[in-house]
């Protein structure tokens, strides 16, 4: 069905959303992305682990991005959440983070009319089967109600952030984003950079300087987790990095 069908009969996407949700409960009972249990098709996590989050309150700044958010801090409670999301789209990962990355929005001033996910490259979308930053994207939509596009491309592979420091994860990505000539018309356009976990934000400065190159009037960016600074510089000695507690949880995912 398409979108002008959907708007020429008036019906309101984020409701059919919600029934849709609602509907596919019933084959796949909605989990909490931290501890497993059942829950409420239309909740993001459980009350216990919902409260045992730290929500993220402060402030970075990041080059070419007007306004960066992110809902929580990235630590030891919400670390094994991210990762099995980072291995498996199963469960409600995606539409718990987008639903907190909302909220983080909606309390900050940003003002986008299109959401941009992070995007990767064909290569490692093949052996993963799926972008985490744009299924983040496609819940969004319907809880701030502005569409999303893969305005990014991904132009080369390259070495994984977390092995590098602050230096090398900027130098990493250098050139690794391009506009897809689809969307070449980004003159006027207030753009809001979505990604599950935002480190030394290298990742969506890259991003915000392809854009804003390609006349985006505005960049915003919002993480569902922001890395403390503590931890940006040395994460593989780090107990809580990703890495080590993919180590720690790998039996129950597999
Ligand atoms: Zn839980």
């Amino acid at each position: 069905m398409s979108a002008a069908y959907l708007n020429y009969m008036n019906i309101d996407r984020a409701k059919l959303h919600k029934v849709y949700r609602y509907a596919i409960d019933w084959l796949f009972p909605n989990i909490c992305p931290c501890c497993e249990c059942k829950i409420e098709y239309d909740k993001d996590f459980c009350k216990e682990c919902l409260e045992s989050l730290t929500v993220y309150d402060g402030k970075i700044n990041i080059p070419y991005v007007d306004i960066f958010t992110a809902y929580c801090i990235y630590n030891e409670n919400i670390s094994p959440a991210i990762l099995k999301f980072k291995h498996t789209d199963a469960g409600n990962s995606y539409y718990a983070f987008a639903y907190r990355i909302a909220e983080a929005i909606k309390k900050s001033c940003i003002n986008a009319n299109v959401i941009v996910p992070i995007p990767m490259t064909k290569e490692s979308l093949r052996k993963r089967g799926y972008n985490q930053a744009e299924l983040i994207a496609k819940e969004l939509r319907y809880m701030i109600n502005i569409p999303y596009a893969n305005v990014l491309i991904k132009t080369r592979q390259t070495a994984q952030q977390k092995t590098l420091d602050r230096k090398g994860r900027a130098v990493n990505l250098k050139g690794a984003f391009a506009v897809d000539p689809k969307y070449n018309a980004l003159a006027g356009k207030r753009l809001l950079l979505i990604d599950d976990v935002c480190t030394t934000g290298s990742t969506f400065a890259e991003a915000a300087k392809v854009l804003k190159e390609n006349g985006a009037e505005k960049v915003f960016a919002a993480s569902f987790a922001k890395t403390p600074k503590s931890r940006e510089e040395r994460p593989d000695e780090d107990t809580t990095a990703p890495e080590k507690i993919f180590e720690k949880i790998s039996k129950n995912i597999y």
